[in-house]
Order: structure tokens, then C-alpha cells, then sequence
């Protein structure tokens, strides 16, 4: 009898595609066989509503499971017994898994996707169902078993599991576009970013250093940020982008108490405009109301008035203790946490304006040299690529 492991991925929201949900599948196939390259998966196979993942003998389970869970859009990845479509040999999977635990309760959820096969879900139910009763003298309990055991009969193969790990969710990364991130070395603007992923968008980032008026300790945790986020989107371009010239710039012509803000406006008119060139859609912050004194609504709106494109804040209603869980689970919080010097505490006051008005602003503004600090800005930046698998 044949027979050996597979993985099983299953989805949610990718179901509710309708029409486009094969084209949502096909993008969460592509995405694991970039993700597992290496880890001896043979085949991915888009079927129905599962992803299969065919496994090479010495495959390292662990770990494509593992790795399975980073991916956007699994939602269930099960370790399965795949054996021939008949009926004998699915039996004697069923009770090779059954023997694997002591149990007192069971279900069968038999699943027959091949309609050809000979016997009907019900019946496969209950036929196994008394097998399994009377070799392992266990009770079927239909509502809340120790053991499930999923039968999926599928055309020339059948699966046969019962473990579920939970996947990452949301939709596959590159089915909803691009979206330029500016990504501090903080805690909050990579989870931030991660999140965007999550919703299927592919996100290039964008760090602003004050190099050479500080060390460039920034630019290395923007690096090793930018590596850990291509673990979840594959494909990374990060923008390195020098900020001391600007700076020297706001000190020369903008109030103490100002300056932060003002520096984010220009953070976020030179990220719009290389947003237009990368092709994204919008740009996106770590910021959450109220966190520090720049994120009040006023000082929030007042940085926002200068974009172009829209500005997502997917952490605005999260507190700190819940994005630092997110940054430590996504394993950015390490790289976050390293000592840096934030540009944006660079010749600005202890305590700076809460509520800097836009039209306080653009009277100092227009001393600025704006469009020329833009293009020198993006002319002067540098550019990274990550790409998995890496070769
Ligand atoms: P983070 O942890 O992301 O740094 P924060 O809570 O420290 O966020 P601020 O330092 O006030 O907040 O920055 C607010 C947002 O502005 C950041 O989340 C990020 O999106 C953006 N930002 C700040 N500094 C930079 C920078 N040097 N490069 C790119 N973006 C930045
Ligand atoms: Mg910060």
C-alpha cells in the first residue's frame, strides 16, 4: 500500500472569493512553494478548497509547517495521511491514526469530493465510524470529540488527518496591491507594515536617516527589519533615505515646538512621491491616537495635509502592550528594540507642539526650498531588495 505525509492547507476568506477564488488560491500556492523552496516539498496543487503540499521522504514536516504559518491566507495546515482512493486502504489509515492517542470519544468527517467514489460521505461515516468503535472501544460523539478524523476523497488520492495548526490568515500577499510603509527602527511602523501584508498587499519601505549628524545604527535595523518582513511578502524593496540635510534645513527656519511635524510632512511628501514611482496606492504609519504627542488628531491631520495618496494607520486603535505582543510574534521586536538615535528627536524641544495647526506651518514652510529637498532627497536615496528564496 502507498502511502506517505502531505500537508493539507486549508482557507477562509479566500473561499468567499466567488468567482476570483482561484485566482486567490493560485496566489497562495505560489506563495508557498517560494516560502518552502528547500525544504523538500515536491509538488503544490491547488485543489478545490485546499492547497496540497506534496512531501519528498525526507522532507522536514516541522518545519514546512512552520513555515506554512507565516503564509497570509492558510488558515488550517494539517500534517495528512494520503493513501489510494480505496476504501481498504483508507480504513487502515484511519486506524493507524486513531492509534497514534488514547481516546474515549470520536467523530469521523468524511468529505467525498470525488463523486464517483462508491460510497457517500454518510456512509463512509458510518462505516468507519463502527470500525473504529469496536477496535478502540470509543464512543462517537458528533458535537465535541477527542478525535476528529477528516477523510477527504478526492479523485485518485484520499487524506486522512486530524491535527490542525492554525495558519496566519488574511489573503494572500500580492492579490491587493502595493503600498509605500514609512518604517521607523521603532516597534510600531513594521508591524504596521506586517499587518498591511496581511491584507494581501505588498508593501516597499521607506527609512529616514539622519546620517551623518548621528550614527548610522538606523539604517542597520531598517535593513535587518526590511529581512524579516520578507519572510511574509517575498519580494522587499527598502528606501534608504537621507533626512540631515532637511533637518538642518526645519532648524534653520522652523520654531522648536513645530519641528516634529514639520518633519513629518516632509517624510511623507517624499514618501508619496516614491510611492507614484514604485506604483503604490497609499501610504502607511505606524502611528495610534494619542500614543506620543505627535499622534493627537490635530497633529495627525496636520502631517496628513501635504499627501496625495491615502495615509492607513493600521494601529490606530491598538495600545502599546498589544503592538509589542504583535512585533514579538512576528519577530521584529528584537531588531526594534535595539538602541538608536530617532531622527525625530533631532533639535526638537522636550515638549513639542500637541497641536501644530497647518497654517502655523506654511508660513514657515515657504522658506523652504520643498521640491528641491524632495527630489535631492529621492536623487540621494539608497535602494535595497530582499527576495525568498534568495538566489
Ligand atoms: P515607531 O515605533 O514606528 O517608530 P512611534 O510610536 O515611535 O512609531 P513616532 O516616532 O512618532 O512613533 O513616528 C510615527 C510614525 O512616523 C512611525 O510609526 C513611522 O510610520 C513614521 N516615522 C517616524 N520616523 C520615521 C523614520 N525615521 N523613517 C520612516 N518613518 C518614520
Ligand atoms: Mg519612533
Amino acid at each position: 500500500m502507498s502511502k506517505s505525509t502531505d500537508i493539507l492547507i486549508r482557507f477562509h476568506e479566500i473561499g468567499l472569493k466567488g468567482k476570483n477564488q482561484p485566482l486567490f488560491a493560485r496566489h497562495l500556492a505560489e506563495n508557498l512553494r517560494r516560502v518552502t523552496a528547500g525544504l523538500g516539498v515536491e509538488e503544490v496543487q491547488s485543489v478545490r478548497m485546499m492547497i496540497k503540499l506534496k512531501l519528498s521522504e525526507n522532507a522536514d514536516r516541522e518545519q514546512v509547517i512552520k513555515t506554512a504559518q507565516t503564509v497570509f491566507g492558510a488558515v488550517k495546515i494539517s500534517p495528512a495521511i494520503r493513501v489510494a482512493s480505496e476504501y481498504q486502504a483508507i480504513t487502515e489509515a484511519a486506524i493507524n491514526l486513531a492509534s497514534l492517542k488514547p481516546f474515549s470519544s470520536f467523530r469521523i468527517s468524511a468529505n467525498r469530493a470525488d463523486k464517483k467514489f462508491h460510497m457517500n460521505s454518510s456512509e463512509l461515516n458510518a462505516s468507519i465510524g463502527q470500525i473504529i468503535a469496536t477496535k478502540f472501544k470509543a464512543k462517537v460523539d458528533l458535537s465535541n470529540p477527542e478525535l476528529n478524523i477528516h477523510v477527504e476523497v478526492q479523485k485518485n488520492d484520499s487524506f486522512i488527518y486530524s491535527e490542525d495548526y492554525r495558519g496566519a490568515g488574511g489573503l494572500p500577499v500580492g492579490t491587493a496591491g502595493k503600498v509605500a510603509v514609512l518604517m521607523s527602527g521603532g516597534i510600531d511602523s513594521p508591524v504596521a507594515a506586517w499587518r498591511m501584508l496581511k491584507r494581501g498587499c505588498k508593501a516597499v519601505l521607506v527609512h529616514f536617516h539622519s546620517f551623518p549628524l548621528v550614527e548610522g545604527r538606523s539604517r542597520e535595523k531598517a535593513q535587518e527589519l526590511a529581512k524579516v518582513l520578507n519572510l511574509y511578502q517575498y519580494d522587499t524593496k527598502l528606501f534608504l533615505v537621507p533626512f540631515a540635510e532637511i533637518q538642518k534645513r526645519i532648524l534653520l527656519e522652523i520654531p522648536g515646538p513645530l519641528r516634529v511635524v514639520a518633519y513629518r510632512r516632509l517624510m511623507i511628501q517624499i514618501t508619496d512621491a516614491i510611492a507614484k514611482i514604485e506604483g503604490a496606492k497609499a501610504l502607511v504609519t505606524g502611528e495610534s491616537v494619542g500614543q506620543v504627542g505627535s499622534q493627537t488628531l490635530q497633529n495627525i491631520l496636520t502631517v496628513s495635509e501635504p499627501a496625495t495618496l491615502p495615509i492607513f494607520r493600521p494601529l490606530i486603535g491598538m495600545d502599546k502592550i498589544e503592538i509589542i505582543d504583535q512585533a514579538k510574534a512576528i519577530e521584529t521586536y528584537g531588531i526594534s528594540i535595539l538602541p538608536d538615535e530617532d531622527c525625530c528627536t533631532l533639535f526638537v524641544p522636550k515638549s513639542p507642539s500637541t497641536a501644530v495647526k497647518p497654517y502655523e506651518l506654511i508660513e514657515y514652510e515657504k522658506k523652504l526650498p520643498i521640491k528641491e529637498l524632495i527630489s535631492n532627497a529621492l536623487n540621494e536615496s539608497e535602494l535595497f531588495e530582499y527576495h525568498l528564496p534568495s538566489s
